[in-house]
């Protein structure tokens, strides 16, 4: 049992059994002695009346000759006999001294009864005084008697008092112990610390609950809500309240797109039996109040007592509208990071880098599917004398011109039309045979001559030209990137040497 119970009614149990103790003496005390002093007294009483009903009875026996009247002064003078030896019984009075004057005045009662028989009225007369004066003496100490009964039942009640009082005082004590001590010090106070420190902590817990960033709530077992922080209202408009009176809003406002996802995720997530570590995350769009659409990640797990039982689920939603908007601004500049890194800036085709890296997949490709791959590489026919006549702007613009038509020509999706330095281009044409190639190539040249761009400096035609170089082959261990790139530089300069405006195609 702990102490402070134990504290509690330890004093409370002494003060009563002392009460009882109290009360229980007073029982003794007055079975004792006041039921037979009330007993003695009443008694006595009887006696004195006993005695002066005696007096007058044997007098009458005596003047009047009454036979009866002296029976009955006979009959009561036993009865005083044994009512004197009952108190003397009772033990609460000496009654030795009442005895002898009882003696002395029956002696002197049956004398004045025999002088007046034996007509002696003289001693009948003296006998009568002296029973007179022993009557008196008889009455004094009867009257003694009385009073010390009536001196004796004072005393008693004053004990009784005194008791009464002592045990009134004990309850007051007990009740203003108990009241102004005890039960403040051992229960008040203990239970307004517990509900200070429950009131603290209840606090704390709400601090913890309420001022959470996130939307958070607790879904009870029948799906009602159980908590819904007051960040709800920040992130869709909705209060916690409406959120309370109707909690089928948390499935309303989810975006209908996302419904599905959502309702995989309740049919696996939202179970019971679920090991409570078992974190299940899930994102999603919410129209908000005022129509806006954010983001949310919704992460949730089950809810188990100390004794393990399932108490529904608990959810943190975090707004990630911010983040999924930084997420794609960076994904956008993730891709124009590679188009620039693999891009030419002036002509717009891939650059040197990217045909680098493609020409090793490419080769690679072609080599596991065994098809054709045919690598162009071609170049503007006396450009340098272009830059000199029309300025390096013009040139520029020739560039971009000349890298549209190669674009527009070699168009499949899989070509890659590359810028490989100044007025220099490669093309790499997946599963292109060599006829294939130079029919496409000998288009191109022809697109390049249709533009008609005016050179007056060249000496092979009076507008822009090109001149091209063709490889294709299955590439096998010999013919890998490097080689294809020699053979094709070398087939450029052939028709570079052949005049220019011209194809020329060599193996591998
Ligand atoms: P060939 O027919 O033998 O190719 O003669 P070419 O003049 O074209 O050859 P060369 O290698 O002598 O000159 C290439 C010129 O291309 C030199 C340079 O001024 C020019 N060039 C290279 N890159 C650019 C560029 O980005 N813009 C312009 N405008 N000109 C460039
Ligand atoms: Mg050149
Ligand atoms: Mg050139």
């Amino acid at each position: 049992m702990k102490r402070s119970y134990y504290t509690l009614w330890l004093p409370t149990l002494i003060t009563s059994i002392m009460v009882v103790a109290l009360f229980w003496a007073m029982h003794i005390f007055l079975h004792h002695n006041l039921a037979e002093m009330i007993q003695a007294h009443k008694h006595s009483q009887e006696l004195t009346k006993k005695i002066e009903k005696m007096v007058s009875s044997t007098l009458n026996a005596t003047f009047l000759g009454n036979e009866k009247g002296f029976l009955k002064t006979v009959e009561l003078s036993n009865q005083i006999h044994d009512d004197i030896l009952l108190i003397k019984k009772d033990n609460m009075y000496d009654t030795d001294s009442l005895f002898r004057s009882y003696e002395q005045l029956y002696k002197k009662l049956i004398s004045a009864v025999s002088y007046t028989s034996e007509n002696r009225l003289g001693d009948a007369k003296v006998a009568l005084e002296e029973v007179e004066s022993y009557s008196n003496n008889l009455e004094m100490q009867m009257s003694g008697l009385n009073n010390y009964f009536s001196q004796r039942e004072k005393e008693v009640e004053r004990t009784l008092f005194i008791i009464m009082i002592l045990s009134g005082g004990l309850l007051v004590f007990i009740a203003l112990f108990n009241g102004f001590y005890l039960i403040p010090r051992q229960v008040i106070r203990p239970l307004e610390e517990f509900a200070e420190a429950l009131k603290g902590s209840e606090e704390k817990y709400r601090i913890v609950a309420d001022w959470t960033y996130d939307w958070e709530y607790w879904l009870d077992v029948d799906k009602s809500i159980a908590y819904i922080s007051p960040s709800v209202e920040r992130i869709t408009g909705y209060t916690p309240n409406e959120f309370m009176q109707n909690p089928s809003l948390l499935v309303d406002i989810i975006h209908p797109d996302d419904t599905p996802n959502w309702s995989k995720h309740v049919s696996e997530a939202h179970l019971p039996n679920r090991p409570e570590e078992d974190a299940q995350e899930v994102e999603f769009r919410v129209v908000r109040k005022d129509g806006a659409i954010i983001f949310v990640d919704h992460i949730c797990r089950p809810v188990y007592t100390h004794d393990g039982i399932y108490m529904g689920v608990r959810v943190a939603n975090r707004d990630i509208t911010q983040k999924v908007a930084i997420l794609d601004e960076l994904k956008e500049k993730n891709r124009l990071l590679d188009t620039l890194a693999t891009t030419d800036g002036l002509s717009a085709l891939f650059n040197r880098r990217y045909f680098d890296e493609a020409l090793i997949k490419e080769v690679e490709y072609a080599r596991r599917t065994a098809n054709a791959l045919a690598l162009v590489m071609c170049d503007i026919d006396y450009f340098k004398l272009y830059n000199d006549t029309y300025g390096h702007q013009e040139g520029d613009k020739v560039i971009k011109q000349v890298s549209d038509v190669l674009k527009a020509t070699f168009s499949r999706t899989i070509d890659v039309v590359a810028r490989y330095g100044g007025e220099e281009f490669v093309i790499l044409l997946q599963a292109t045979p060599p006829a294939e190639a130079c029919k496409l190539v000998e288009l191109a040249r022809e697109n390049i001559v249709k533009l008609g761009i005016k050179h007056k400096g060249s000496k092979v035609a009076p507008f822009v030209t090109m001149s091209f170089g063709v490889v294709s082959c299955v590439p096998d261990v010999l013919s890998n990137g490097d080689r294809l790139l020699t053979q094709s530089d070398k087939a450029l300069y052939q028709s570079k040497k052949n005049g220019r405006n011209c194809t020329t195609l060599l193996e591998c």
